[in-house]
């Protein structure tokens, strides 16, 4: 008899766990991704700050699976699910079916009912969005230097940051380190140090997910760097190069989009019910409504815990839950129920800038220096593939002793209307 078919849709940290769990199960699995590459999204920001180039955070799915003589990997767009007949559709019109499936195509951004304001405030979920959001910052920078208008150039070294969570954080501390050291010396016509960061959160308070005394060092730790920290100030309209926080009206060359994702449209085509974030409802064992052989895990699913929170949509629930699903198809593969998740909190960081950063680890709270070496040792770790840890453990070390960010190039012939 053939093995069991495992499809799995999503090369991220979900689709990547989740298939290194069948590594030694009697099946055969199909990984289909849109990109043929796994991003380590949380340091995506250093991409987009010119800290790490897109080659050290992230990896081929292909090769990353490569020694997995089990998993078969399609590059390809997974455009709708039937779980009646068990097949999934890709771009083109082939098909695939399966006999389990799981779910972790994530989510995407999300404007908030405003798609119209992508093209003003570039948002970070890909390595795209990253190069786009570096090429924007270090073209304002080009542009003040050899503008004469004092207002053009005032709105050139202005920066404002929409949401205040750790990507909005981490961005506003790195562009402030930017401005204040990295280009200080560089520019003849501007003083970069003058440039204004604006850090807008519509919530009571950044790094919401942290207890009270994490955001408040890291709130002072970010107005060290001169990032001014607008609490319960909610966006309310973007255009070009203006954004305003409720009636203010803010000219300002580089806005970037940290506030909101929403999951991915695959969600919908399962037909089983959604959540108000689009998000597929699962139950415990992580399957949808009717089909105990369709998972869906991470960003993409809807889940609370025993106390009714809904888990978080960070790296690690993607990856246990995925590990758990996974154990769940080999469970139902040996004619044994499934069990529930039960997700292990490893903790929460954030980074401010050099030397600053909170670190939430439940038995341990810590911020500045120590929370610091923490949060590089840990990404260190948990980065994909060896050459990757090498070469970002390498940049770090260069960056901390120069001060500098040594990819700051602005590729592809392109001028601030171009992106
Ligand atoms: C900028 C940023 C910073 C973050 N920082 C942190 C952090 O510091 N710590 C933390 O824990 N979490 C962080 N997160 C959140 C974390 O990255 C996500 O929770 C996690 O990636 C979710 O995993 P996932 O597998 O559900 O989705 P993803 O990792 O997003 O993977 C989804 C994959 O599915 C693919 N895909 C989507 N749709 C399709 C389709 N139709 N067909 C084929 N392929 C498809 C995508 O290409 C992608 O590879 C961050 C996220 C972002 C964007």
């Amino acid at each position: 008899m053939a093995a069991p078919h495992v499809v799995i849709i999503g090369g991220g940290f979900g689709g990547l766990f989740g298939a290194r769990a069948f590594k030694h199960a009697p099946v055969e699995v199909t990984l289909i991704d849109r990109h043929n590459h796994h991003v380590f999204q949380p340091l995506l920001y250093q991409v987009a700050t010119a800290g790490l180039s897109p080659g050290d955070i992230a990896s081929p799915i292909r090769w990353i699976l490569r020694r997995q003589k089990n998993v078969r990997v399609l590059l390809g767009e997974a455009q709708a699910i039937d779980v009646a007949a068990k097949r999934v559709t890709l771009d083109g019109g082939q098909s695939l079916t399966y006999d389990y499936l799981i779910v972790a195509a994530g989510a995407d951004n999300s404007y908030f009912g405003h798609p119209e304001w992508a093209q003003f405030a570039p948002a970070l979920k890909t390595l795209d969005d990253a190069l786009r959001v570096r090429a924007r910052m270090l073209l304002a920078y080009e542009v003040a230097e050899r503008e004469a208008d004092p207002a053009v150039r005032k709105r050139m070294l202005t920066s404002v940051i929409v949401g205040g969570g750790p990507t909005g954080v981490e961005m506003a501390g790195a562009i402030a380190e930017i401005a204040h050291q990295t280009l200080s010396d560089e520019f003849q016509s501007i003083r970069t140090a003058e440039s204004r960061i604006v850090l807008a959160e519509a919530g009571p308070s950044i790094l919401s997910a942290f207890p009270e005394t994490l955001r408040n060092a890291a709130r002072k730790s970010l107005q060290k760097l001169g990032v001014e920290v607008r609490e319960k100030t909610a966006v309310t309209r973007i255009e070009h190069e203006t954004v305003w926080l409720g009636d203010e009206r803010i000219e300002a060359g580089t806005i970037i989009w940290a506030a909101g994702i929403a999951a991915s449209p695959l969600g919908k085509t399962l037909g089983v019910p959604l959540d108000r974030a689009g998000r597929v409802l699962v139950h415990k064992d992580l399957t949808i409504p009717g089909h105990p052989e369709a998972f869906v895990v991470g960003d993409l699913a809807s889940l609370t815990d025993q106390n009714g929170q809904p888990y978080p949509g960070v790296a690690q629930v993607a990856m246990q839950q995925a590990q758990q699903a996974a154990r769940n198809v080999i469970r139902a593969i040996q004619g044994q129920p499934h069990a529930e998740f039960h997700y292990k909190n490893l903790g929460n960081m954030a980074t401010i800038g050099r030397n600053s950063a909170i670190a939430d680890l439940g038995w341990l709270r810590v911020s500045g220096f120590p929370a610091w070496l923490l949060w590089l040792f840990i990404h260190i770790v948990w980065l994909i593939g060896f050459r990757n840890r090498i070469l970002v453990l390498v940049q770090w070390a260069g960056a901390y002793i120069t001060y500098q960010r040594s990819v700051r190039l602005i590729t592809g012939n392109l001028s601030r209307k171009d992106i």
